[in-house]
Order: C-alpha cells, then structure tokens, then sequence
C-alpha cells in the first residue's frame, strides 16, 4: 500500500514538472517574441542613423520577423550591432568636434561686429558650453536656435550703428543684381565671408526639439528666451529673413500715411521712367557707409513701387547719397594730393642735391632735369586736363613713375660717374706718386751736379764758384754780427819748377797733398778753396787777422815740413799766405784785393811766410 502511495506521488510530480516546464518554455517563448518586437521597434528607431548600420537593422527586422529566433541566432545579430554602435560612437564625437568648431567661428564673425558688452557676454556663455551640449544630439536644435538669436541681436544692434563700416559696407547691395539681394545673403560676404553658416536639412529642422539652454541666467532679462513648444526652431537662415530689404517689415524712417495722400495722375505715367533713372543713379553712385541708410532708403522705396508722396523724401535720401559720395571722393582727392605734393617735394630735394653734388656729369645733371622737368609739366597738363579723379590718379602715378625711374637712372650714373672718377683720381695720384719720386731722383741728381760744379774735381776742395758763395753768405753774417772774420789767400811757391821739374802729374799729386793738409790742420769752420791754380783762399769766421796768423803760420810750417819724394829726391814745397781780417766799411773784393795784396808781399819778402795786410 505504502509502495503504491510512493509510486502514485512521483507520478504526479513528473507531470506537475512536465507541466511547469510546458509553462515555462510558452512564458520564455513570449518573452523571446516581446522581445524580438521590442528590438524591432528600436531598431526602426535607430533607422537612418548610418548607412552600415540601417543594413544590419534590416538583416535583424527580417530574423526577427520569422517565428522562431534562436537564442544563438540573436547573440550573432547583437555582437555584430554591438560593433556599429562602437563605431558610431566615434563618429559621434567627431561630428561633436566638427560641430563645436562650425560654432566658434560663427560667433567669431558676430564678436568681430564688436556686439553690445551684454551679447558678447551671452556669446561668450554660447561658446564655453558648446562642447558639452554638442555632445548631447538633442542639443542641436537648441544650439542653432540660441545662436540665430544672438545673431540677430548682432544683426540689429548693428543696425542702430550705420558708422560700423566693414558691416554696412556688405549691405550696399550688388548694383548688378536688380532684387538687391538680401541682407542674409550678404552677411556670410563680411571679413570672414568664406565661413558661411552651414544650412540645416530638413531632417534637423523637423526633427530637433528645441531645448532650453541649462546655464542660461533666468535673472538677465537680455538673454534668449527660447520657447520649448516652438514646433519648427528659426535657423539661422530663416532669422535673416527679418533683414531683407526688400521685406515690409522695414520701416520708412519717416512714417507716411499713404492714405493722406491722393494720388497725382501725371505722376504715374512718369513713375516707371523716374524709377527708372534713379535706380541707375544709385547703381553708379558707390555709397559710403554713412549714407547706407539714405541708400537703403531711397532702393526700397523705388522698388517698392515709388508712389508719388514719396519721391520728395526719396530724392532727398538720394541727394544725401549723392553729397556724402562726392565729399567722400572730395576726401580721396585731397589725400592723393597731398601724396602727390609730398611725392613731389621729396622729388625736388632730391633734384636740388643732385644739382649741388660736386663731380662730373654736368651732362647728365642737365639731361636729368630735363626729363623731370619734361614729367612735370606733363603730370601739370594731366592734372589740368583731368575730369575724372581715376583718370588723373593713372596720369600722375604714370608721370610719377618716369620721374622716379628718371631719378633712379641718373643715381645709377652718378654712381658709374663716381666709379670712373675714382679710377681717374686713383691713376692721377699714382702719377703724381711717381712725379714726386722722380722729382725727388732728379733734385737728388741736380744737387749732386750742383755739389760737383762747386767742388774742384783735382783737390776734391770747394772751388772758386762755391768760394763765391761762401764769402756772400760770410760777409752778410760779418755786416749783421760784426763778429771778427779773416781771408787769407795763399799760394804754392815756384809751383812751376816743380811741374818742370818733375812733371805735371807730379806738379798734381803735390796740389792734392797740400789740400789735404790745408784741410788737416786748419779748423772745421773754416773754409777753404782751391782759387785757381796752385792757389787757395780761407775765410775765417769768428777769428780776427792775428789769431787768423797764428793759424795760417801752423799750416805753412806744416808744408814746409812734409817730406815731398820724388824717386828718392826729397823735394821741398813752401806756401806764401796774405792775411786780413774784414775791417769797417769792408766789401769782399776790397779784403780780397788787400790779402792777395798781402800775399804779394809775402812772396816779394822772400816767400814760405805769412804776412798781415797793410790796412790803409
Ligand atoms: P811763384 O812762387 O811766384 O808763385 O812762382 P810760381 O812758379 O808758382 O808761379 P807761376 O804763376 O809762374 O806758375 C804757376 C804754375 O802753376 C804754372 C802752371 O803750370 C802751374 N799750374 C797751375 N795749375 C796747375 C795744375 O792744376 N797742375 C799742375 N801740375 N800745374 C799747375
Ligand atoms: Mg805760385
Ligand atoms: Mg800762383
């Protein structure tokens, strides 16, 4: 009984088993298909996303579109997406990069506006959260709403500052685009026109919710209020609408009431010539910026139709144009002359120092100013003629160029002209150099020449010429000191026996021994010459006759004594001298005459002996 309990128990644990697994397979079947719709769902999600991507999802749907999914089957799908999504991961912070980067740059171009302080600041804020909020995909719509506003705030600050130029320059519309152009389509030609704002697709416009910037400050009553429920965010296109000029929502500066006003018949059969002639009066005028607005002004009335309570104020906008172009190339004018007088000046300097340079090229210098001169009156009959300033400026810059090529060419010479000088100047102080060294050679040699026509070539003693000179120079140092000077004048006594007697080459070798020893014993100031012949005369400077005698009597005793030989023959030589010292009212010849006179003397008393001259 027991056994068959036992056996009844296991049986209905077996089926109760077999029950709870049928159960559990159905519940895990169900769960399999929940789950398998759900990654269908998600996957159609995620479709258009990445084109690798969507391919997998399609391979996925269709398995997970068939009835039965293995467990094995759903592991290979989700490690293959597991793979993509990776990848796309990286992808996505690239794009942030990217993005990030599109960002700054846009707001560069609006800070380069110079914007109130208050929207640099909100700029600012834009910017510092740009790479968190670019990281988030349900960020963008926001980004690119906020940043159409801030730009537009840009925008229309600017606006009520018609003197920023490098702005309302881009505003002058195309002249060769009739429509004008629009004022978003001339923003992106600002300084930094290449970055132009990267246009949404439509995808991003209906997809992107707007989202309200976290960091925003509630408090600061400027900054972008951005409304949650907007269905379609403003992109940054569309926010430039609201600058077009060619739209309504520009107000006339003066407001009219059309209605006041009836309309002028005549006035409408004028109205498209009028139109007309002043729209092609604007499009040749070049608008400066402070009259942007009038431009602005004038262009949208006549496009918008003109109607004849406008034209005043319109021709008035126009006119405004018209003066403020005129005075602003009034302005370039007198700025190009005052260039050109500048220009001019420095051009006259230049000439002047030319003119004034010393050296050669007086030829040059002639043709030099000529040319300048043949410019000038050109550039005065340009600038006299001239009707338009372009015309004028391409004459004068021409006239200029020649001038300055005229002046670079004449430097050019000068600088040859210098060369050529020096090389003459160098070659000239050579020759000089060489003159002098010559010269110096041929004083040297005259001065030799000299010195030999004043010594005698016998006795080797000053000769007669040069006793000449002494005895001038002498007799002057004697007339201006009176300091006591003596002549003596002697001679060989029966020199001619001695040439007859032992020749006349004997008669010479004696002549030489006695000037050496008229040399030897007197002193060094005196002076001694040959006279001529076998005579001899001394002047004595500082010596009176008596010291002069004693002198004089050495020297004869002194050739009486040397030992003359002829071929073992001893052969006696004596001297006869004639003394006086220069005396009074004395002149050379006079002293002379009394010491030859003297000498006479001495010869007649009996010859080898001195002899004091008789003063008379
Ligand atoms: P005195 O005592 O009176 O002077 O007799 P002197 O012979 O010397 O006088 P004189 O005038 O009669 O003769 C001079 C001679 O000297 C004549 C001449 O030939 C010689 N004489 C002059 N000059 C030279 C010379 O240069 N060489 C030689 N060898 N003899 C010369
Ligand atoms: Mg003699
Ligand atoms: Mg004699």
């Amino acid at each position: 009984m027991k056994n068959r309990k036992t056996t009844t128990d296991w049986k209905d644990k077996y089926l109760a088993a077999l029950e709870k697994e049928e159960r559990d397979r159905k519940q895990q079947q169900q769960i399999m298909s929940l789950l398998a719709r759900a990654v269908m769902r998600i996957s159609l999600i995620a479709a258009g996303v990445d084109v690798k991507l969507d391919q997998q999802l399609v391979g996925l749907r269709s398995m997970l579109s068939e009835d039965r999914v293995t467990r094995r089957d759903l592991t290979l799908v989700v490690n293959a997406l597991e793979g993509q999504v990776k990848r796309l991961d990286s992808v996505k912070s690239e794009r942030s990069k990217q993005l990030v980067h599109a960002f700054k740059s846009l707001v560069a171009q609006l800070n380069a506006l110079k914007p109130k302080s208050v929207t640099k600041k909100q700029l600012n804020q834009f910017e510092k959260h740009l790479k968190r909020r670019t990281s988030n995909l349900q960020e963008y719509s926001g980004l690119v709403h906020e940043f159409s506003q801030l730009q537009k705030k840009v925008l229309d600050s600017q606006d009520q500052s018609p003197a920023s130029k490098p702005f309302w320059h881009s505003w002058v519309p195309d002249p060769s685009s009739q429509n004008g152009g629009t004022v978003a389509n001339d923003i992106p030609s600002n300084p930094s026109k290449d970055n132009k704002i990267p246009p949404a697709t439509d995808t991003e416009i209906d997809d992107i919710e707007v989202i309200v910037a976290e960091e925003v400050d509630e408090s600061d009553e400027d900054y972008i209020k951005v409304d949650s429920t907007h269905p379609k965010p403003i992109i940054v296109d569309q926010i430039s609408d609201g600058l077009d000029l060619s739209d309504d929502k520009i107000e006339p500066r003066k407001e009219r009431d059309p209605k006041q006003f009836t309309e002028e018949p005549s006035y409408s059969r004028l109205n498209q010539h009028i139109r007309d002639v002043l729209s092609e009066l604007l499009d040749q005028i070049e608008t400066p910026p402070l009259a942007i607005e009038n431009y602005v002004a004038a262009r949208k009335q006549i496009e918008s139709g003109l109607p004849w309570y406008e034209l005043i104020p319109t021709l008035e906008d126009i006119s405004m144009v018209v003066v403020s172009a005129f005075d602003l190339r009034q302005q370039e004018f007198e700025q190009y002359l005052e260039h050109l007088n500048d220009r001019l000046e420095k051009t006259h300097a230049f000439i002047t120092a030319s003119q004034q340079a010393q050296g050669a090229g007086v030829e040059a210098s002639i043709q030099f100013d000529q040319s300048i001169r043949e410019n000038m009156s050109a550039m005065r009959l340009s600038i006299d003629s001239a009707t338009e300033l372009d015309q004028l400026k391409t004459s004068v810059n021409s006239s200029i160029d020649q001038i300055v090529t005229a002046m670079d060419q004449h430097k050019e010479g000068e600088k040859e002209r210098e060369v050529t000088l020096k090389k003459q100047l160098n070659a000239l102080v050579k020759r000089v150099k060489l003159m002098e060294s010559e010269s110096e050679i041929a004083e040297k040699h005259l001065e030799e020449q000299r010195q030999k026509a004043l010594r005698d070539v016998l006795t080797q003693l000053p000769n007669r010429g040069a006793y000449e000179q002494r005895l001038e120079q002498e007799f002057e140092r004697w007339k201006r000191y009176q300091h006591p000077l003596t002549m003596v004048v002697c001679d060989i006594d029966f020199f001619k026996r001695i040439n007859d007697k032992y020749g006349h080459l004997a008669g010479d070798k004696v002549l030489r021994i006695i000037a050496k020893t008229l040399v030897k014993r007197l002193r060094t100031t005196d002076f001694i010459a040959r006279y001529g012949g076998e005579e001899f005369v001394v002047l004595m400077p500082e010596t009176n006759q008596d010291q002069a005698l004693k002198v004089v009597d050495g020297v004869r005793e002194a050739v009486a004594n040397c030992p003359f030989h002829f071929k073992d023959e001893e052969v006696s030589v004596t001297m006869s001298f004639g003394v006086t010292e220069f005396v009074k009212e004395d002149q050379p010849d006079k002293v002379f005459a009394r010491s030859d006179k003297a000498l006479y003397a001495a010869k007649n008393s009996g010859r080898n002996r001195c002899l004091l001259a008789e003063m008379e």
